[in-house]
């Protein structure tokens, strides 16, 4: 085993006062589900402002470092080696040889950074990190120290046991999972809806999913998209319940009673509208979409108003709104969506797409033209919710949590 324990680093949770501890529970249990995917036993200590993942057993490294990487409030993991209390002459012998170890080729600049936790200790911190900075170059005369600008930051922490650490592998950062409440996010097959997830979810809420789905004119292979999109967000957010909404009634209404190049925008507001329903039954705090400032005409300034006034009282987050395509896939890549948005299907939106959109909506106007639905559309709005199909995915797949036909669970 060539590293014992992963010192975890964290940032903002550091400075959260009194709600720390709670912080740091959230943050503990969600390393916890993800080492259960690993193979191994681990456990994890808590001390003085630390939280140490221990290998209990043999492990894969990579994996750890794959999982550890998913938990979101982690600034970095620390690979670290653990030696019991010595003398300083073995301490400067085992603090060479680690540095050796992590840097065969050794021509780098270093500066050793100590903490002194047991005071019984024979040298203060200032005097460990001469020594031990010493012995690294007495053992290799390639490094060098550089106390402003080292490309290596050599850790010894002085505990019930030794610790040293160099390397600091970035984490993702942001708050632990569940931290922030739960928000329901309107997932299309795009790659802009599962990296607004993603986005939320890295700010410490749950995320559950809403599709609107429009069969026979979308086909299973695209509800097996979204499915597939909502499994490699799960990786990091854990199971999401996924609402398929039979969104095709409503759609065949709008456009046989609006002007075509409203199309969009009114269908646009009343996937808003049973989201909300959704999200509010399901005690979900936040509705959360993959818009972004004129990406396409139903995404105008203008038209985003127009969108948002059918919400009634739950924020919407956009996470996205002021991203370019650009910088939207480079996330995309990064947490793995991208490919899986990238394949073709038909969207319930693009089938019934006008050539000609409104990019400059007004809402009297919008609301005058949704007075056209007023006849069936109460009626529409409830069944569409009636066909609420719920599915738990997660990273390995989904399962069918409520079928079409069982009676709605309230609170879920
Ligand atoms: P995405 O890449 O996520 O599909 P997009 O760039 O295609 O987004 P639009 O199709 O205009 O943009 O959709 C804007 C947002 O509306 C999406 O990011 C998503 O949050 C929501 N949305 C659109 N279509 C659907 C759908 N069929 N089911 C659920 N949400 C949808
Ligand atoms: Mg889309």
């Amino acid at each position: 085993m060539r590293y014992h324990a992963f010192l975890i680093k964290y940032a903002e949770i550091g400075i959260k006062g009194k709600n720390r501890k709670l912080f740091e529970e959230a943050l503990c249990q969600q390393i916890r589900l993800q080492l259960k995917k690993c193979e191994g036993t681990f456990t994890i200590d808590r001390t003085s402002g630390r939280i140490f993942v221990n290998c209990e057993s043999e492990y894969d490294y990579d994996e750890v470092v794959e999982h550890l990487s998913r938990v979101f409030g982690i600034a970095g993991i620390c690979p670290t080696v653990i030696l019991p209390v010595m003398s300083v002459p073995e301490l400067k012998k085992a603090a060479a040889d680690f540095f050796g170890q992590e840097y065969p080729d050794r021509a780098h600049t270093f500066k050793v950074h100590t903490r002194r936790l047991a005071k019984n200790y024979p040298l203060d911190s200032m005097e460990i990190n001469a020594e031990i900075g010493e012995a690294i170059l007495a053992a290799y005369p390639e490094a060098k120290v550089d106390v402003h600008n080292p490309e290596i930051m050599f850790h010894a922490e002085v505990r019930e046991r030794i610790y040293l650490y160099t390397h600091v592998i970035p984490g993702p950062g942001g708050l632990p999972l569940g931290s922030g409440g739960k928000a329901m996010l309107l997932l299309s097959g795009g790659i802009d809806s599962p990296v607004a997830g993603w986005m939320v979810a890295k700010r410490g809420l749950k995320i559950d999913a809403t599709y609107f789905n429009a069969p026979p004119y979308t086909s299973e292979r695209a509800l097996q998209k979204v499915i597939d999109l909502a499994s490699i967000v799960a990786r990091y957010t854990g199971p999401i319940y996924l609402h398929n909404i039979n969104f095709t009634e409503i759609q065949l209404y709008i456009y046989e009673k609006c002007p075509h190049d409203e199309l969009t925008i009114i269908m646009r507001r009343y996937m808003m509208r049973i989201a909300e329903t959704i999200a509010k039954r399901t005690k979900c705090d936040a509705l959360v979409t993959g818009e972004s400032i004129g990406q396409v005409a139903s995404q105008t300034t203008r038209a985003l108003g127009v969108t948002n006034a059918a919400v009634e009282t739950l924020p919407v987050f956009r996470p996205l709104i002021a991203f370019d395509k650009e910088d939207i896939i480079t996330i995309s890549k990064k947490i793995g969506t991208y490919d899986t948005s990238i394949l073709p299907y038909e969207d319930c939106c693009t089938i019934f797409v006008a050539k000609h959109p409104v990019t400059k909506p007004l809402l009297s106007v919008i609301e005058d033209h949704e007075g056209n639905l007023k006849e069936k559309i109460d009626e529409m709005f409830q069944r569409a919710l009636d066909t609420d199909e719920i599915l738990i995915v997660d990273e390995n797949g989904s399962r069918v949590f409520k079928h079409r036909e069982d009676p709605l669970v309230e609170g879920m």
